[in-house]
């Protein structure tokens, strides 16, 4: 095993494998045939701004995709979207979400929720996951390792200092990761006392897996790091992404529902899996894209045997039913 230090880069070997032809069941709780995992990105105030100190103004899942950068300058325009997306879009979910008394994780980056305080408490209240999707919502590449470990602690301080719960985050998902990331939020989850639940830094299965814990490499006993796989096909940021996105609601809606029925059926034959969606306050927030999300939860609600999760939730049951072992990491489940 090379030595690592805990800035050194996180690089295993591809799990290119994994669960191969044996996919296990994974014995969702009640016999549920799927689980369907909603994830809100809540973003808004931690993107790109001089005014903390960034060159110039954000760029990446606005409604004016090709809009460049003002640097050196902020940007009303660009700015007044996130505003949308706290204000407008993050409330608006939370009702739906509560009309169909669904819960979600929350991917929150710690700025933001520090801006719309008001939520944190109201949406643990409400039985919402509340995640770490980083302290800003920047491009980690950009920073040292010093300095991104720095953020994850100022991200952990944040999150719990405005939910009230001295126990957030579970679950990590940075995104725009460096190749530090999945070892440094592990050593500052270690490091404050944190349970450490699962890393949502992938979108390499439709099921939870094991790899090897970043800090062994450290000398750390190797107690794995549980994946909870994310999805950026079943994610509403293609409303805004130039070329390959949803033209209209109906385009989201329908690929939410093949990828559903698609897994259901797997979960039929004995092989069932979960299923993220990806939800942006500011994308899907707005009315007119509301409407595919409510119809995609009035349509899983019809069916019988599903297991609307937040991921700390299904990261619990894995390591209940699967705790971690070397075969498992290797993706051999017996
Ligand atoms: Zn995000």
């Amino acid at each position: 095993m090379p030595s690592a230090t805990k800035y050194s880069e996180y690089l295993p070997e591809r799990p290119l494998v994994g669960y191969g032809m044996d996919q296990p069941d994974p014995h969702w709780p009640g016999g549920a045939k799927i689980a369907v995992s909603f994830v809100i990105n809540w973003e808004e105030g931690g993107e790109r701004n001089i005014l903390e100190g960034d060159s110039g103004s954000e760029t990446f899942i606005i409604e004016h995709l090709t809009r460049p950068s003002r640097i050196g300058g902020r940007d009303d325009m660009t700015e007044s979207e996130f505003e949308y997306g706290g204000r407008a879009g993050l409330p608006r979910l939370m009702r739906l979400f509560k009309k169909y008394n669904f819960k979600s994780t929350i991917y929150t980056v710690a700025a933001a929720l520090e801006r719309a305080p008001y939520l944190g408490p109201m949406l643990v209240a409400q039985g919402h996951e509340i995640a770490s999707h980083g302290d800003r919502w920047i491009n980690s590449m950009a920073m040292s390792p010093e300095e991104e470990e720095e953020h994850m602690h100022q991200a952990i301080d944040r999150l719990q200092k405005y939910t009230g719960d001295p126990n957030v985050p579970r679950g990590w998902m940075i995104g725009r990761r460096s190749n530090a990331s999945p070892r440094l939020y592990c050593r500052a989850a270690k490091e404050r006392g944190l349970e450490f639940l699962y890393s949502s830094d992938s979108y390499g299965d439709d099921l939870p897996y094991w790899l090897e814990s970043p800090l062994a490499s450290e000398g750390e006993p190797d107690e794995g790091m549980l994946v909870i796989p994310y999805s950026l096909d079943c994610n509403d940021f293609r409303f805004v992404v130039p070329g390959s996105g949803w033209s209209s609601g109906e385009d989201f809606y329908n690929h939410l529902v093949d990828t559903f029925d698609v897994l259901y059926e797997e979960g039929l034959e004995g092989r069932a899996k979960m299923m993220s969606v990806g939800l942006h306050n500011r994308c899907v927030g707005r009315p007119g894209r509301l409407a595919a999300v409510e119809k995609f939860m009035q349509y899983i609600s019809t069916k019988e045997g599903v297991w609307v999760a937040r991921r700390d939730e299904i990261a619990r049951h894995w390591r209940e039913k699967f705790p971690y072992t070397v075969e498992r990491c290797q993706g051999r489940m017996l």
